[in-house]
């Protein structure tokens, strides 16, 4: 398929921070992605929470199948864009690498254990996996993917880690900085990395409710409260007047999805052709032109506010986030006075990389259930599974 001129093209890459030899019959964004599925921090993900615990049921979301369902959305957006679909692939299922076990309540944690020493941030870490943390090559630390897949897994950033990136990265040839430069100069990423923020948060607050209704923590009956679900869930009942169960929430979420998804191409493609970008570098120079429409916007608030409110300070939710900041707590300051309980890879590391951010490699890389059976084994006391 012909791209925009605003996508980004493989054969335009800025590049791999080691040089390599081009792949015979793959793009650089397809071996980034290939690099990504065959990562040892990719796999974890199937045991790494996103709000309920991976023991809790089979068939709730983990954080791999959340990529999964971002990579899916982003690429059916960036083909009707005409965006590079393989990047967009790429970051979103690399997107996520950087969580700790336990959600949100372990990389608050963790970032409060890491106060003094540089704090912690999971997209910063996400990039970390990438760049420093998989062992896979001969020659070099990471993946070593492309500038474009780099940019897109860092998503955010603190100012002040923009600025110790770019004094650690080496000097670009052509002067335009590494990824943290686009912090520093407030420009914006790809309308692929763009994308991918955007599929993220219309997966999550689609398979939220899912995974909200069918754990029994809120209900339908309470979802009416949100305009952007009570409307769909409306029409499906009026459409079908006999369905009933799961159905009828299958059927109420996946218009909602596609609404979402045809709201973000269209208001995306009027902003397209308004601010008209020749090349992906203009697109930088632009305002966020990846949206949804201002009434999307306004409907994709109000479900976030209410799952904020209802799921995910849900007091079930809750007790499970007091035991996540226990054993992050306790792993943190076990390994911290005792390295050598830490495998032995990164015992080894600890004198390179500092101990305490080596013990926060080590804790972000584990999954949920590793990390509390490190807890117990570390302190003697059961408080999961
Ligand atoms: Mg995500």
């Amino acid at each position: 398929m012909q791209l925009a001129a605003y996508a980004c093209d493989p054969a335009q890459s800025r590049g791999r921070r080691y040089p390599e030899v081009a792949a015979p019959t793959r793009t650089e964004y397809q071996r980034d992605r290939d690099r990504i599925v065959h990562s040892t921090a990719f796999r974890r993900l199937v045991y790494k929470t996103q709000v309920f615990l991976n023991h809790e049921g089979d068939l709730f979301r983990t954080r791999l199948t959340h990529s999964l369902e971002v990579a899916q959305l982003g690429r059916s957006i960036a083909r009707a864009l005409a965006l590079n679909e393989d990047l967009v692939e790429a970051i979103a299922l690399a997107h996520d690498l950087g969580h700790t076990p336990f959600g949100h309540a372990g990389q608050d944690t963790l970032n409060a254990c890491m106060a003094e020493h540089g704090g912690f941030e999971h997209n910063l870490q996400s990039l970390r996996v990438v760049d420093a943390l998989e062992e896979r090559y001969p020659l070099f630390d990471g993946l070593n993917l492309t500038f474009e897949t780099r940019e897109g897994i860092l998503k955010h950033c603190a100012q002040s880690n923009a600025e110790k990136l770019e004094a650690l990265a080496p000097a670009h040839p052509d002067g335009r900085g590494d990824v943290g430069q686009r912090f520093l100069a407030r420009t914006q990423p790809s309308l692929e990395a763009q994308l991918c923020n955007l599929a993220d948060e219309i997966a999550y607050n689609a398979h939220d409710i899912d995974d909200g209704v069918r754990s029994g923590l809120i209900t339908l009956e309470q979802l009416q409260a949100v305009p952007l679900v009570a409307h769909f869930h409306q029409q499906t009942l009026e459409e079908h007047p006999q369905l009933q169960g799961r159905r009828v929430l299958y059927e109420s979420i996946r218009r909602m999805l596609s609404a979402q998804v045809y709201d973000v191409i269209a208001a995306t493609q009027a902003a397209l052709q308004q601010a008209a970008p020749a090349s992906v570098d203009e697109a930088r120079h632009c305002e966020a032109l990846l949206r949804f429409s201002p009434a999307m916007r306004a409907q994709s608030l109000e479900l976030k506010r209410f799952l904020m409110k209802n799921l995910y300070r849900h007091p079930q939710v809750m007790d499970m986030t007091a035991k996540a900041k226990t054993m992050v707590q306790e792993l943190f300051a076990a390994y911290l006075a005792a390295p050598q309980e830490m495998a032995p890879s990164f015992a080894a590391r600890a004198s390179i990389h500092g101990q305490p951010r080596t013990v926060a490699d080590y804790i972000a890389g584990m999954t949920d259930r590793f990390a509390a059976r490190e807890h117990e084994r570390l302190t003697g006391r059961k408080l999961w599974g």
